[in-house]
């Protein structure tokens, strides 16, 4: 049976001499792992489907495996490439997209963000760092990990200055916050409200000082480590080369 998909490639490896496997995350069918022949000398373009590249995917089943029978590049997002710090980070968010998407789930929330994301990475005017960060704390929502901003879940007191726990249904306020609990500033608070949110169309269009985006480095890295798990191959990179 033929279909078209749209995908953004998360993960390749080599298959055979001059084929690749590469696995997709899709609007359609969520995570998907497709198989390109002749990936390396096909003259149908199939050497622009890359890491990062937004495509649309002719796909032929058979067999059980999912073969490309032809592609389309609607954004390869070359930008990311260009700066070092900026691939980095990027590589950091396929991985995580990797870990957390699943096969057969409607992907089209979780696309979009991608989408969005790698936009603003390859646009190369945001901090890697607070896009990852927004990144990462908006998937959390969308997974149903993170719960309000507005108000304390325990009293109702609406929040301006917030304590978290990774365990907890939402920010507290310093009232009702359990013992350990980490503050969160007001400019963190108002960022992480808008994050969560704002529609998908706004989610970057804010900018914070260094201080406010460590403190929501540090509150999207609570939760990732949480929810999303541990042993990630680029986090330890970012985290020793401390950019
Ligand atoms: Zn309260």
């Amino acid at each position: 049976m033929v279909s078209k998909v749209n995908g953004i490639v998360i993960k390749e490896f080599d298959a055979g001499e001059n084929g690749k496997r590469v696995i997709v995350l899709t609007r359609e069918h969520g995570k998907m792992s497709l198989f390109i022949r002749g990936a390396k000398t096909s003259k149908k373009g199939m050497q622009a489907v890359q890491l990062f590249s937004c495509c649309e995917f002719t796909i032929f089943e058979g067999r059980g495996f999912y073969s490309v029978t032809n592609v389309y590049v609607i954004e390869s997002f070359y930008g990311i490439r260009n700066d070092f710090k900026c691939l980095t980070y990027a590589s950091f968010i396929l991985e995580v997209t990797e870990r957390v998407s699943f096969e057969e789930l409607d992907g089209d929330r979780v696309f979009e963000l991608l989408f969005r994301t790698l936009s603003v990475l390859a646009g190369g005017k945001s901090k890697p760092r607070l896009v990852s960060a927004v990144f990462i704390l908006r998937l959390l929502k969308e997974y149903g990990f993170m719960g309000g901003v507005s108000c304390c879940p325990s009293c109702g007191a609406e929040i301006e200055e917030g304590f978290y726990t990774v365990w907890a249904d939402g920010i507290y306020c310093a009232k009702c916050a359990s013992e350990g609990a980490k503050k969160l500033d007001r400019g963190a608070v108002r960022a992480l409200r808008h994050i969560t949110e704002s529609s998908m169309k706004k989610i970057f269009a804010f900018d914070v000082s260094d201080v406010v985006l460590e403190e929501l480095w540090k509150l999207a890295m609570a939760y990732r480590k949480e929810y999303l798990g541990e042993k990630y191959n680029t986090l330890g990179y970012i985290e020793s080369m401390n950019f």
